[in-house]
């Protein structure tokens, strides 16, 4: 069973009692006193807010006691002799657990001591642990064996920082590899799948901060996201494993759609915003990483900046199966995992795209013949916009900053290039931007002066955040139609959820999450637009 924790990371008595009751209401299931927080600090101090935490929660919530060495993350830096009072003291106080580091332990007077105190208590446990900040251990597997073969009854903890997600699988390799009581995870936001993984690998223990303000370790997620956002309370042995590649991905509003519409239809899946940082051979080592542990249950991947190109040449590279649109296109935005292990392949931007065009501009595909259209830019959504104006026979012109590409995009789909100069002589019915200009926070900026616009246009934005970006803004001054980003990402979310389960989505609950993540965003100062 694995232990929703979260760490006590007090100055002092009264702000400890105060995060108690605060875990305690948000539906903590193990505490952590980080004693190294406590200014201060004494045994005595410890001892009083153990008593005081049991009384009020009982035997119900364990307790963890630490006094983390400052060479191993620790706050204050307290002498060792004084770190081990504590957690001597902590057991005779009624604390369940104390975590003490494996490499003091290994001193043999330092590991009397403890020694000596656990054969005291009727139910104190060890914690050995092991923390690198700055990278991954060397082989794992060797150090939880000398951890377990130095004190056969202690829980071993290993923890270390990811600095890219593929990091991540030698802590969920060593999860699967060994059972009982162990603490594996790691930190940073490469590593944050790890952390909610853990449940599902069984591991002993996964750490949720109060809040942001209380976070004791990089990359912890707080307890309302993990209940919330990762639906952590219905995280078993079978849950289906979902994900969002893309780097950046932080601020993805894709799990909070995703695991909204699995929880309404009571799906044992979970979705995960998956960093994948880098480029081709990054995406391909983390795509390898999956699909030869299938016993993490990964089934299906949403696509995005800058992995969509791989994405399409890792599925041919594998023998997959490729939607034609996708491949006529260049890029995918979906993937599945059949149980076989082997991969399909979908692009939902184009339907997504053209399904808000019909619905902005209020026209049957039909209409959509020799109309004119300028789309301004020639990335992965240009290509995926221009392939379904294309095969609805629009007369379209690739406007970009970049020349060769967009000279590619239009050699691709037989239309015209120009550059972004000669948006000063745009003439089209529809006018689509398709860069990221306008984007969350440089929602100021737009990628075509107001005066260029023509009050006869319908202008679409691809960007959904903000849902109504400069360019909207502006056309909408002129009398022009307009149709927002929302719509096609709204669209397409629908989708790929269809793909994902075979059911559909519920679109107002799509529309509300999508809403309410942006609402969350815009309160954030660092938020960035991806899906
Ligand atoms: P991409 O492949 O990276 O392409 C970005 C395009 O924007 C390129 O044409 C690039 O021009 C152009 N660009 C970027 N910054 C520019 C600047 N400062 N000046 C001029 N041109 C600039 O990205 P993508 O996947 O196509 O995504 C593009 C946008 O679509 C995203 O920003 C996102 O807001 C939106 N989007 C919407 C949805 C939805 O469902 N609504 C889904 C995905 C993406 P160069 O070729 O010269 O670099």
């Amino acid at each position: 069973m694995t232990h929703l924790t979260i760490p006590i990371a007090a100055k002092n008595q009264d702000e400890a009692k105060l995060q108690i009751e605060a875990a305690l209401s948000a539906g903590a299931e193990m505490l952590e006193l980080r004693t190294d927080y406590l200014e201060n600090l004494s045994t005595d101090s410890v001892k009083k807010i153990i008593i005081d935490a049991k009384s009020e929660i009982g035997n119900r919530l364990p307790i963890i006691v630490t006094c983390r060495d400052k060479n191993q993350g620790g706050a204050i830096d307290y002498p060792l002799k004084l770190r081990m009072d504590v957690l001597v003291e902590a057991l005779k106080a009624g604390a369940e657990y104390i975590d003490f580091e494996y490499e003091n332990f290994i001193v043999p007077e330092n590991r009397g001591r403890i020694r000596v105190a656990l054969s005291q208590s009727l139910k104190g446990k060890l914690i050995l642990s092991a923390h690198n900040f700055a990278a991954k251990f060397e082989n794992v597997g060797a150090l939880l064996r000398r951890i377990t073969t130095l004190y056969t009854a202690a829980i071993p903890k290993i923890v270390y920082a990811a600095n890219h997600i593929n990091d991540c699988f030698d802590a969920l390799d060593l999860l699967h590899k060994t059972s009982g009581e162990r603490i594996v995870f790691c930190m940073g936001q490469a590593g944050l799948i790890s952390r909610v993984i853990v449940k599902k690998l069984d591991g002993f223990v996964t750490f949720a901060s109060i809040d942001s303000e209380t976070a004791t370790a990089p990359g912890q997620l707080t307890i309302e996201q993990f209940k919330n956002l990762y639906r952590y309370d219905s995280i078993n042995a079978a849950t289906e494993l979902y994900g969002v590649i893309g780097s950046p991905i932080a601020h993805s509003l894709s799990p909070a759609i995703h695991n909204a519409c699995f929880a309404d239809i009571d799906a044992n899946k979970l979705y995960l915003p998956l960093l994948v940082e880098g480029g081709a051979a990054e995406f391909e080592q983390f795509m390898r990483n999956i699909t030869s542990r299938p016993w993490l249950g990964f089934k299906g991947f949403s696509v995005t900046i800058p992995h969509k190109e791989n994405a399409l040449n890792y599925v041919i590279q594998k023998n997959g199966v490729i939607e034609p649109l996708a491949k006529r296109i260049g890029a995918v935005n979906t993937i599945l995992i059949d149980k076989n292990g082997g991969l399909k392949a979908y692009n939902t931007d184009y339907a997504g795209a053209m399904d808000a065009i019909l619905a902005g501009m209020d026209i049957t595909r039909g209409d959509l013949r020799n109309i004119t259209a300028a789309v301004i830019g020639a990335g992965g959504v240009a290509r995926a916009v221009v392939a379904g104006l294309s095969d609805a026979h629009a007369k379209i012109t690739i406007y970009n900053r970049t020349v060769k590409r967009g000279e590619t995009l239009a050699a691709d789909f037989d239309c015209d290039f120009a550059t972004l100069d000669e948006l000063s002589r745009v003439e089209a019915d529809l006018l689509i931007n398709c860069t990221s200009i306008g984007m969350h926070p440089n929602i100021n900026e737009t990628p075509i002066p107001k005066e260029y616009l023509k009050a006869n246009m319908t202008v679409f934005d691809t960007i959904y955040n903000p849902a109504e970006t400069l360019l909207l803004k502006q056309a909408k001054e002129l009398g022009c139609k307009t149709i927002s980003g929302m719509d096609m990402f709204l669209n397409q979310a629908l989708l790929q959820f269809k793909l994902f389960t075979g059911t559909d989505a519920d679109p107002a609950l799509v529309r509300k999450s999508v809403i309410e993540g942006l609402w969350d965003k815009d309160t954030r100062a660092d938020s960035a637009d991806s899906i």
